[in-house]
């Protein structure tokens, strides 16, 4: 950079609900270049909006935004909290004449409106009837009380200019836009005149935002020149879409980072598909963590078109990164993951500890996809009353015998109860080695998965004898076994 000025991005949301799937990747990558440039990140409440905002929705991006780990380093500040400066900037404009008192009555404008559409223009700007209001009339009629907004008056002719990180230079004449309003009735500033005026306030150098924000950004640039203050540099990142090329909203499934973080994403996984969504380093390397991004971002790799958001995609960035978690982490992840959302998954006391859920989770090697998996592979490692379901036991009598499968179990039990060598190999290699009713070893395993897990699907199944040491083991295959014999 060759800026000299601090560097400092924003990400500036409108509190109308939850943290979305856009607005966290708007957030990411003004927080990666903050940090890849050693600058500050700046978090900004657009709260302005009194009918459409609230103090949930603003705790919520809050909540979700510190989940992600994307923490700010100055703010969060409100707008609503600021509507003084707002103001006072509008009186600068005003008294240096390049800002008036507009009067108007929502009638009139509508008037003007539908009588401009009935000429067949398409650009329906304000008429300007306020703009030349004698001074000392604007101010009896401003405090005599008389509704108005204060409107920005937009140079005439000559081209507004920017040079877009993304899309490079954009020019746009002033003579397409109006005399926006920068302060409506309420003395609340409009979006555009609040952004500018803050960007400036904090010194924010850099604004990485979608590229719906494009049309917003000359009325922004034209308040800076009024102000004689310079802009600061833009990068307008292409929309995130659904699968069917539409821009992603919630017809696509769920768009909120609650949603995600409750159905067991993982923010490791989030961060690095949130950044390839626009960005990108390389054509190969896909897998990062945090620290990677900030060293690796670079604001020459944003994509110039819109990226699709692929569920599956994020669900293998899912399985990745709670593959390559340290082991103690992914306990604790998983455990308070299961202790937060998962109000279903059953400890017998004795179970319910960090050390022993350790020892599970230990096991379940790379088969995760979501947190939330772990309870398929491993409730009956954390309660002792389990239960065989009706399909289970049928399947064995079908495919074994009840009896048969009764005996081997019995068999089974005696091996394990005079194993020598009570380990995941030591273990393997005697029922491997064992001649137990002329069945083939993946049917012992598969009678024995049975009678541990009281299910098809388990971790490494030596493995889980270990975790459940001998006697539990010895009390479940003789319960199948005596449930096999009543069969009869
Ligand atoms: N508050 C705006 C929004 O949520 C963003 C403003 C900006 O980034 O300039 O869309």
């Amino acid at each position: 950079m060759s800026d000299k000025k601090q560097i400092a991005t924003r990400f500036a949301p409108s509190p109308t609900g939850f943290l979305h799937i856009g607005g966290a990747r708007t957030a990411l990558f003004n927080y990666l270049f903050a940090k890849k440039y050693g600058g500050k990140f700046i978090l900004r409440i657009e709260d302005t909006d009194t009918a459409r905002n609230s103090s949930e929705a603003s705790e919520a991006i809050l909540t979700s935004l510190r989940w992600l780990g994307l923490n700010w380093d100055e703010g969060p500040l409100y707008q609503s909290q600021r509507t003084a400066l707002y103001n006072r900037y509008a009186q600068k404009l005003f008294n240096e004449g390049k800002a008036y008192r507009c009067f108007c009555t929502g009638e009139r404008l509508e008037a003007l409106r539908a009588e401009k559409r009935a000429d067949g223009e398409s650009h329906i700007a304000y008429d300007r009837a306020c703009m030349n209001l004698p001074a000392a009339e604007s101010l009896k009629r401003s405090e005599s009380g008389e509704k108005h907004v204060v409107r920005f008056k937009m140079p005439d002719g000559g081209t507004l200019s920017f040079n877009d990180m993304v899309h490079g230079t954009l020019n746009f004449q002033n003579d397409v836009l109006d005399d926006f309003i920068i302060i409506k009735s309420d003395g609340m500033p409009t979006y555009n005149f609040a952004v500018a005026i803050d960007d400036y306030e904090m010194n924010v150098t850099h604004v990485i935002r979608g590229d719906d924000h494009i049309s917003n950004t000359p009325k922004q640039l034209a308040i800076f020149n009024a102000l004689g203050v310079e802009a600061p540099v833009y990068a307008h990142v292409p929309m995130i879409l659904g699968g069917d090329k539409t821009k992603l909203s919630k017809r696509h499934g769920a768009t909120s980072l609650t949603y995600y973080e409750e159905a067991g994403y993982v923010k490791e996984a989030l961060v690095n598909y949130l950044a390839l969504l626009g960005w990108a380093f390389d054509d190969r390397t896909e897998f990062f963590t945090m620290d990677e991004l900030i060293e690796k971002f670079s604001e020459k790799k944003f994509g110039k078109t819109p990226a699709v958001f692929d569920i599956k995609k994020l669900e293998f960035f899912n399985q990745s990164h709670l593959k390559a978690m340290p082991a103690q982490a992914k306990a604790e992840l998983l455990y308070d993951y299961v202790k937060k959302y998962m109000p279903d998954f059953r400890f017998d006391e004795k179970y319910d500890n960090i050390d022993y859920f350790r020892s599970v989770t230990d096991i379940l090697g790379d088969r995760l996809k979501l947190a939330g998996d772990v309870k398929n592979y491993s409730q009956f490692m954390f309660i002792d009353d389990i239960e065989y379901p009706k399909d289970l036991i049928d399947k064995i009598i079908k495919d074994y015998g009840a009896n048969s499968a009764a005996r081997a179990l019995r068999i089974i039990a005696d091996i394990i109860a005079a194993a020598p060598d009570y380990t995941p190999a030591g273990l393997e290699s005697l029922l491997r080695n064992s001649a137990i009713e002329n069945l083939n070893f993946s049917k012992i395993a598969f009678l024995l998965r049975s009678s541990l897990a009281a299910q098809t699907v388990s971790p490494g199944i030596f493995e889980v004898m270990t975790i459940l040491g001998r006697c539990r083991c010895d009390n479940r295959i003789k319960k199948l076994s005596a449930i096999l014999e009543k069969q009869n």
